[in-house]
């Protein structure tokens, strides 16, 4: 037997213990590396930047419930890399950063793009490991993917120092340290799910079925949480042997289709306002749900929280918490009405008033849709692109949608009937995501198409990402909500400035009408500039049936939008 050398090692540990993708950039100390890990099976997807790459990664833990895989170089690339290790980290997300690191006797002198990078890494990551000996490889990598996805999920960070990567051991020695690790790992894994398996006490779980039945209002609400945990049976089942409306956040979305009769989605303040029960179930009451305060909640309201993280319960301190998989947790607990069944059915006050508020905000907004407004608006393009999604058949497409204005809309009309298929913002409002999440979901989901609805701004962070599309021929269009700027481009009319530098671009502009679809076109992909609804159902209907890399740019009257979308009062 021969003599491997710590990069080989590393890509021989990522496959063994379940790595079937990486995305990154590579460079000193980890080219070897990467192509290691491609010999060895695994699919590496080479980007332009590394906090593309990371949002990739982030997206991916979310999408396959397996840790995301991120390559950096050492030092800057590492830095870089931090923008995906704390998204994820933010999101709940499971994700790994790899990162090389200069050579260890060369620490403290002023080496080439030295770092401490274990320091840097710190606020992100729940386990940070850097192996100082070959030797080390195998188990180090076994713990940080295991630790990603374990309890919370999150990012965790593993550093591999330029001299590791170039020792070297025997073949033999290496097949024996890797099922030391495999035996650590199994070991471990039983301890973990002895301490995850939390085993909900059975009077919570009765205690949470009586609230509900006992309820005059209540609301199912659930989040990424419940996304992540595949809990979309369950809830479908609760939600529908109670007749309890439910509300999803926005990455909380297809679990149970927007169309479904008991969605309160269309009926939001009146729901969260007048609920006096709550089950959330995988999603925390941050701002995105207003702290679960008033005044957007009632003073009285009784939250039921279900969430993996113990700590979590104890930050919200709800009327009653119940730590656990959201899955697991809500199956039980339908286990439990089932013996003693409820349901409020259509005429029941609460429903019906949901279902009334609903419909009529339903007609409202239909109504502004309806018109066909040239120069565009956020409503008619948004409308389009809704009609187009819906003519396709399953498997839905993957939405991704980011910018403040064009997320804000899109999330309202935007219809999601599938679990997991929209990806934005997210918890930390991140813009920038776009391309780094479309490249995640095409990967993770090869079947489906992807669709990016992303405002200029949003685009811009990872435009050149439209390359990666094309190298690897990904079935993704993205839309361009062109309207000249961040927010809606030169606004110097609404805000006045003054001082020398005046008539420099606003802050908020871009050049106006940029020409977008034209960067995909320098790499061979397909790009269409469009302003009418003609031509934007023109371009959908190609590209939506070409299934090949494609920029829409769209321009939209850039007076269209409102400063900070809908997060005025924060600006
Ligand atoms: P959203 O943005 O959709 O409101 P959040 O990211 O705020 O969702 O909340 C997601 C919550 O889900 C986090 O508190 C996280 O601890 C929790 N969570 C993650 N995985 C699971 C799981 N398997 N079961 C239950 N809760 C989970």
């Amino acid at each position: 037997m021969g003599e491997i050398d710590g990069n080989v090692l590393v890509a021989k540990s990522l496959a063994k213990f379940g790595v079937r993708h990486m995305f990154g950039v590579v460079g000193i100390p980890v080219t070897s590396l990467a192509n290691r890990a491609v010999s060895l099976g695994i699919r590496f997807i080479a980007f332009h930047n590394e906090q593309s790459a990371g949002y990739a990664a982030s997206a991916y833990g979310f999408l396959t419930s397996t840790p995301g895989v991120l390559l950096t170089v050492s030092g800057p690339g590492c830095v870089h890399g931090l923008a995906g290790l704390s998204n994820a980290s933010t999101n709940t997300w499971p994700m790994i950063m790899i990162s090389g690191s200069c050579d260890q006797s060369d620490v403290g002198r002023g080496d080439f793009q030295e770092l401490d990078q274990i320091q840097a890494v710190k606020p992100f990551s729940k386990l940070s490991l850097k192996p100082t000996h070959i030797s080390q490889i195998p188990n180090s990598v076994s713990q940080v993917l295991a630790s990603a996805a374990s309890g919370r999920p999150g990012g965790c960070y593993l550093d591999l120092p330029s001299d590791v990567l170039h020792q070297k051991i025997s073949e033999e020695e290496a097949e024996t340290l890797l099922a030391e690790a495999e035996r650590n790992r199994n070991e471990n894994e039983n301890e973990n799910s002895k301490k995850d398996n939390h085993h909900t006490p059975a009077d919570k779980i009765s205690e949470a079925a009586s609230l509900l039945r006992r309820a005059e209002r209540p609301l199912i609400v659930f989040g990424k949480g419940a996304a992540y945990a595949r809990a979309e049976h369950a809830l479908k089942r609760l939600v529908e042997s109670t007749g309890i409306p439910f509300l999803p956040t926005p990455l909380g979305k297809g679990l149970l289709p927007d169309t479904h009769e008991l969605a309160a989605t269309a009926a939001r303040s009146l729901a969260i306002g007048k609920c006096d029960v709550a089950l959330v179930v995988g999603a925390r009451l941050n701002w995105l749900l207003h702290f679960g305060e008033p005044p957007k909640w009632s003073k009285d309201v009784k939250f039921i929280l279900v969430d993996i993280s113990e700590e979590e319960i104890e930050l919200r301190k709800p009327h009653l918490g119940l730590v656990g998989d959201a899955r697991e947790v809500v199956e039980i607990l339908n286990k439990e009405i089932k013996d003693d069944p409820f349901c409020l059915g259509k005429s029941h006050p609460w429903v019906d008033a949901i279902s009334k508020k609903a419909k009529e905000n339903v007609s409202k907004m239909e109504a502004q849709l309806a018109k066909d407004v040239v120069p565009f608006n956020f409503l008619t393009p948004m409308r389009i692109i809704r009609d187009a999604i819906a003519g396709l058949e399953s498997p839905a497409p993957i939405v991704v949608s980011e910018g403040a204005n064009t997320m804000d809309v899109g999330r309202s009309v935007l219809i999601q009937t599938e679990p997991r298929t929209r990806l934005d913002a997210g918890t930390w409002g991140t813009m920038g995501v776009g391309l780094g999440y479309c490249i995640a979901a095409a990967v993770a989901s090869p079947d489906r198409l992807v669709v990016a609805v992303e405002g200029d701004s949003g685009f811009g962070f990872s435009a050149i990402e439209v390359e990666t599309l094309v190298r690897y021929q990904l079935p993704v269009v993205v839309i361009v909500f062109n309207n000249g700027g961040v927010y809606g481009g030169d606004r110097r009319s609404t805000e006045e400035i003054d001082g020398p530098h005046k008539d420099d671009p606003a802050p908020t502009s871009f050049v106006p009408n940029a020409g977008y679809h034209a960067l995909i076109e320098a790499f061979g992909g397909k790009g269409y500039l469009v302003g009418t609804p003609e031509e934007l159902k023109h371009a959908l209907s190609e590209t939506f049936s070409a299934r090949k890399p494609a920029v829409i740019n769209v321009i939209i009257d850039p007076y269209a939008g409102s400063e900070s979308g809908r997060l005025q009062h924060k600006n």
